[in-house]
């Protein structure tokens, strides 16, 4: 007897599998015919996948565009400008408000693992007790992983390095930096070095916005991938952005890339931000300022989409949907073989989970019982349709359901269903 039986789905590797549910965990993966079961949900012909993670996001901001006004120039600089306005104004109801909407908006498209920096250069901390406070208040559903992120420069800021270990003192769970920001390349370098030993100490992991320039001798990364492996942080290091890299000269990448390899760093390329912020400097061509995510990929880094921003000072739009994030990363980079589209579907789900460090995920037996049941017949297709969450299911419970996504028609001759799914090989 199980809770619940997801039937007859088919799952990201291709195999078409029934899963049985009990309490909040897997418990069964394979034919269930059968079983009996609390309550049954058809997933025939349809994607039966983990949940979407997304390993880089902003949650003290998001929603709060046009707040105090919209970023004229469009860039980072500008963006981080009005960040520092909007933080003079506003309150820990208001983040805890947006955070929450948020939140909703995530469980509905089966995004239930999140990594969200928090800013901690504010002498009151208010982002991260508000955030604190969405992630006991989610944690049923969402599993909110919060990074202490000195967004005016751990240096830089008078008060950043005192408030960014309060926040780790009050149980922020990952140490972040901006070493691009700080004044110098030096001052980077050494916020680098002592944020890794801070990590180091206390046991936790690092996740930096590290190089998010145009600047090709911008090198960050280079101290990142070093500190991690003189510390020994080998696989719990995360370097977000990376944007340099597009900009770098060929031969050094050739010697970076292998030491990126050997520390284990993993790496989140956010397309929908950086192909909107990068490149504003440039007249044409106009440089994409997307990381190298083919060639890490292929000397076997663990690479992920991350999302970064949605309706705030840096981003105008987004709807926490990781399959827009992976399509638009799918076509700046240009992973258009069949098996490339698959891995970008991958690196919106496992290769994010493993880089946030998720324990029991996935669709075996003794995993978490949490997954989205999508109305695609596979993850291709799910990229190509960004299609509906049809359930989503969080910890063995049924959290949300949409339709499909079928149109009715009018048309003489024609068929009065559109649905836009479609097999290869067929009319
Ligand atoms: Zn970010």
């Amino acid at each position: 007897m199980f809770d619940l039986i997801v039937k007859g789905g088919t799952l990201p590797d291709g195999r078409v599998s029934d899963i049985g549910i009990l309490g909040d965990k897997i418990t069964a993966v394979g034919s269930l015919e059968t079983a009996e079961a609390g309550q049954l949900i058809d997933a025939t012909g349809d994607l039966v996948t983990p949940p979407f993670v997304d390993p880089h996001f902003h949650m003290d901001a998001t929603l709060s565009y046009g707040l105090p006004r919209i970023n004229a120039s469009g860039t980072l600089l500008e963006g981080i400008g009005l960040w520092g306005e909007l933080k003079q104004v506003m309150t820990q109801d208001d983040i805890i408000a947006r955070a929450l909407n948020y939140c909703d908006w995530a469980a509905s498209m089966g995004l239930l693992a999140i990594r969200s920096h928090v800013d901690t250069c504010d002498d009151r901390l208010l982002g991260v007790e508000a955030l604190l406070e969405v992630k006991e208040q989610v944690k049923d559903y969402i599993d909110l992983q919060l990074v202490a992120f000195p967004q005016d420069g751990f240096y830089r800021d008078p008060t950043a390095r005192e408030n960014t270990i309060r926040a780790l003192d009050m149980g922020v769970d990952v140490v972040g930096g901006i070493p691009h920001f700080e004044r110098t390349m030096a001052d980077g370098a050494a916020s680098v070095k002592e944020l890794c030993e801070i990590a180091a100490a206390r046991g936790l992991q690092v996740d930096m916005h590290c190089d998010e320039s145009d600047d090709p001798f911008s090198r960050h990364i280079e101290t990142l991938a070093h500190e991690t492996h003189r510390l020994g942080l080998q696989g719990r290091v995360a370097g977000s952005h990376l944007t340099s890299m597009h900009s770098m000269d060929n031969y050094y990448v050739s010697k970076l890339l292998p030491l990126i390899a050997k520390s284990e760093i993993n790496v989140i390329p956010n397309p929908l931000i950086n192909i909107v912020l990068q490149g504003r400097h440039d007249t044409f061509p106009k440089r994409r300022g997307l990381t190298r995510v083919k060639e890490m990929l292929a000397m076997g880094i663990n690479v992920g989409w991350g999302q970064d921003c949605v309706l705030d000072p840096w981003y105008s739009l987004g709807t926490a949907d990781m399959l827009d994030v992976a399509f638009m990363g799918l076509h700046v980079a240009q992973m258009t073989s069949p098996e490339e589209m698959q891995t970008c579907f991958d690196m919106v789900t496992v290769n994010n989970a493993k880089t946030m460090g998720l324990p029991d995920y996935g669709l075996h037996i003794g995993a978490k019982a949490s997954l989205v049941i999508l109305d695609a017949s596979n993850p291709i297709e799910a990229l190509r349709l960004r299609a509906a969450r049809l359930s989503v299911i969080a910890n063995g419970r049924v959290i949300s359901q949409s339709p499909r996504a079928n149109a009715t028609l009018s048309l003489p001759n024609r068929p009065k269903l559109s649905r836009r799914r479609h097999t290869p090989g067929t009319a």
